[in-house]
């Protein structure tokens, strides 16, 4: 089996790179499994792409491993693209940013409120080849948070079908997620490397 490190200690993202990508020979290993949980890398990049890179060339150059790391969040049009790299640190919990998120668009009719989820994957082998893949979700910020699974932002993206994707079942979530689709991407890539 070969080893590979997801640079993330979100037990949701890595819960979801295990499902996505089962059929794989590949051990994945979080920053915990391989003792880098305390090295914090800096998100200094303006964009996802940026921050993805900065995270997977750190952790890969620390562990040796073949390394994964990604840079997700929502980017709403009606605010010009906020919180777009700045999700994570939009508000201190989830709870919180979803609440100013739907603050920020008080007045904002439905249809205006459009908006997406959007995932990088940086893949950095230690013989410095670098593949990336991005992914997309498009909805609107819904008008109240619904919905208990998922993580973040999941219960104020409302879909096509008007469920938001806390709505979903991982399942669901995993077929149709920005995080999904760019996995999809990466997975043939990852089976020649790796299969
Ligand atoms: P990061 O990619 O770990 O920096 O996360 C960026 C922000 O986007 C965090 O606030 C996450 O909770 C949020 N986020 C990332 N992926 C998802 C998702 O699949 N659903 C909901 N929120 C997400």
């Amino acid at each position: 089996m070969q080893n590979l490190l997801v640079a993330s200690t979100n037990v949701g993202k890595l819960k979801e790179y295990r499902e996505l990508m089962a059929d794989l020979p590949v051990n994945w290993l979080s920053l915990q499994d391989v003792g880098l949980a305390h090295m914090e890398v800096e998100e200094t990049g303006d964009t996802f792409r940026a921050n993805a890179l900065l995270k997977a060339e750190a952790y890969c150059a620390a562990s040796k491993l073949p390394t994964l790391a990604d840079d997700s969040g929502i980017v709403v049009d009606a605010l010009g693209g906020a919180p777009g790299v700045y999700s994570a640190r939009y508000a201190p919990t989830a709870e919180e940013r979803n609440a100013k998120l739907i603050h920020a668009l008080e007045g904002v009719p439905f249809e205006r409120r459009t908006a997406r989820f959007v995932a990088v994957i940086a893949l950095v082998l230690p013989d410095q080849v670098t593949i990336i893949a991005e992914g997309r979700v498009e909805g609107h910020v819904g008008l109240e948070p619904r919905g208990t699974n998922g993580f973040g932002y999941d219960p104020v993206l409302v879909l096509d079908d008007g469920r938001t994707m806390a709505e979903l079942s991982s399942a669901e979530k995993n077929q149709i997620s920005h995080r999904g689709r760019a996995l999809a991407k990466l997975h043939p890539i990852l089976h020649c490397l790796f299969g």
